[in-house]
């Protein structure tokens, strides 16, 4: 069976953007593919948190991986701190990346931008996830857009290991989708939806309540025309509730402008908002009937499994390298 490895981060609520782009994709890959999910907390301490918030959120994001419909008896879900070798190998990766190869990453410019300080850790990032996904010897990587390039780097980082030190590494693949790999802010359609966004209503998490979910619908910023076509150049906002809506519904983009075609945006958002509220309700259900301690007994289990593939894959890089073994 080919290997799966992806990760999120709990920085702060999941919204449909993640769900969209990736989580949805990994449900359907634990048939028939030997899945790792991880919950990357090491990832979420390259910008501040609050280490009370953070805890709180490293669970709920483990808890939304089940509410989702990922099963633990088919995929390995666990935190990524708690399986040491992936610091550890963050660490050897970097000794064979090129500073310039870092200074290249959109994500990096991103985050750093007008910012006073700015973590070592935020810069190396990238080392960190090439080591998340070569410890487990993936061969593909569901993830949004906005990861292809760290994939990048992933492969060529793998690529340079396995000519300098002898072949060690799959080199892993991205699974992007064609179409939703990018949801866009709902208040600025220019900018990907995301969890650390100053403004709350750029995005909507999957536990937002269905009142909730329809105010950020209908505040949802559009244009000053009134047809309802897909047009990502001029008109990104409704483009962007069309593809949520397609996406959600499973209809193809023009049905949706089809079935939508002489209506104002008004009658969109209403019905994207309902079709929304009805979707998440399955997941905000199943996420109530999760104990905490069950998903804790999950990750501990999930660390387990993980820790013997990525401590085998460990030992291999560390001897390879020259590091003698105790
Ligand atoms: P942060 O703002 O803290 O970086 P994020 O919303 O970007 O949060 P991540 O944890 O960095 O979320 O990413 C988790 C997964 O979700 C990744 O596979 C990423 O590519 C995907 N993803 C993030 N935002 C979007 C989006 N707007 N559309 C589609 N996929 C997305
Ligand atoms: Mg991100």
């Amino acid at each position: 069976m080919k290997r799966v490895f992806s990760g999120v981060q709990p920085t702060g609520d999941i919204h449909i953007g993640n769900y969209l782009g990736a989580m949805r994709q990994f449900v359907k890959l634990q048939d028939d593919h030997e899945c790792f999910f991880c919950v990357v907390d090491l990832h979420a301490l390259t910008v501040p948190q609050d280490p009370k918030v953070l805890k709180e959120k490293t669970i709920e994001l483990a808890a939304l991986y089940l509410a989702i419909g990922l099963d633990p008896k088919k995929v390995t879900i666990f935190v990524q701190s708690h399986v040491p070798a992936h610091a550890e190998l963050a660490w050897l990766l970097q000794c064979i990346t090129y500073f310039g190869e870092l200074s290249r990453m959109t994500q990096f410019k991103e985050k750093s931008k007008g910012k006073e300080s700015v973590s070592v850790g935020l810069f190396t990032y990238p080392d960190l996830m090439a080591a998340d996904i070569l410890l487990y010897n993936t061969h593909y990587v569901p993830v949004g857009e906005d990861q292809k390039q760290h994939l990048e780097l992933t492969r060529n980082i793998a690529q340079r290991f396995n000519n300098r030190f002898g072949e060690t590494f799959v080199v892993p693949e991205p699974m992007i989708l064609k179409f939703g790999a990018r949801i866009m802010s709902l208040t600025d359609p220019t900018k990907k939806m995301s969890k650390s966004d100053e403004d709350p209503y750029n995005r909507i998490n999957l536990l937002d309540d269905p009142s909730l979910i329809r105010k950020k619908i209908m505040k949802a910023v559009t244009d000053s025309e009134s047809e309802i076509r897909l047009d990502w150049d001029k008109k990104p906002g409704v483009s962007n509730l069309l593809t949520l809506y397609s996406l959600f519904t499973e209809m193809n983009v023009e049905e949706v402008e089809n079935k939508f075609k002489g209506q104002g945006y008004g009658t969109l958002k209403k019905e994207l908002a309902d079709v929304i509220i009805e979707k998440l309700a399955v997941i905000q259900q199943n996420y109530k009937e999760l104990s905490r301690d069950y998903v804790l007994s999950v990750l501990k289990e999930g660390a387990q499994k993980a820790e013997a593939v990525a401590e085998n894959t460990l030992k291999e890089v560390k001897e390879k390298m020259g590091l003698i073994l105790r």
